[in-house]
């Protein structure tokens, strides 16, 4: 019997971590053996590879949950493979994020690339900033920020969109420098309803 590395773990625990499980544990198997990855037979993997592994899967798969929104789109070139939602590559089972997936891809489409906020507590922000992480240039205009055409009116020009988020987290005196055709108002506070506002307007610009 073979001596057993001590920085290794079984494939399948591998597999499972990353959503595959069943048939699409098969599949990932087969990838990962045409990858050189591992070969037929082998049960475990160093942990040296957990890199590489994650890596050949995300070239190969995008793993979808069951909701129709996480659906791959029709020009998705990759193997799709159904899980559950906390592996999920759109909403890794929060709506916030899968939200906010959605938004960032209608906003690469059309072009965007700075958004600007004003508004929404300080959570919400938080949140949104988290989920956007580099991918966006975010900035927010809040009851911190002095509320004149100086301060706000760079930051709209600036921006590709701006959103006054639950005008009621606001200042009246900012809300009303936020004028003209790129200013978008959502009533609502989720992050939900910025990003879908946000998508919505992309898709008339696209
Ligand atoms: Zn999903």
């Amino acid at each position: 019997m073979k001596e057993r590395c001590v920085d290794d773990l079984a494939i399948s625990e591998l597999l499972s971590r990353l959503g595959f499980d069943g048939e699409g544990a098969e599949r990932a198997l087969v990838r990962l053996c045409k990858d050189g990855l591992t070969r037929p037979g082998k049960t475990r993997i160093a942990t040296v590879k957990i890199e590489a592994v994650e890596q050949a899967l995300g070239a190969a798969f995008v793993r979808h949950c069951r909701k129709s929104t996480c659906l791959p789109s029709p020009s998705e070139t990759r193997e799709p493979i159904p899980v559950s939602a906390v592996y999920c590559e759109t909403c890794g089972g929060s709506d916030n994020r899968r939200a906010v997936e959605q938004m960032l891809i209608a906003m690469q489409r059309a072009g965007w690339t700075k958004l600007l906020v004003a508004g929404g507590s300080p959570g919400t922000r938080r949140e949104l900033e988290r989920l956007c992480a580099d991918r966006l240039d975010l900035r927010f205009v809040t009851n911190e920020t002095t509320p004149n055409r100086k301060t706000v009116g760079p930051l709209l020009n600036w921006s590709n969109v701006a959103v006054i988020w639950a005008s009621t987290e606001i200042s009246h005196k900012t809300t009303a420098v936020l004028r003209g055709p790129k200013v978008l108002k959502v009533p609502r506070r989720s992050v939900v309803a910025l990003a879908e506002a946000v998508q919505g307007r992309c898709a008339i610009v696209a």
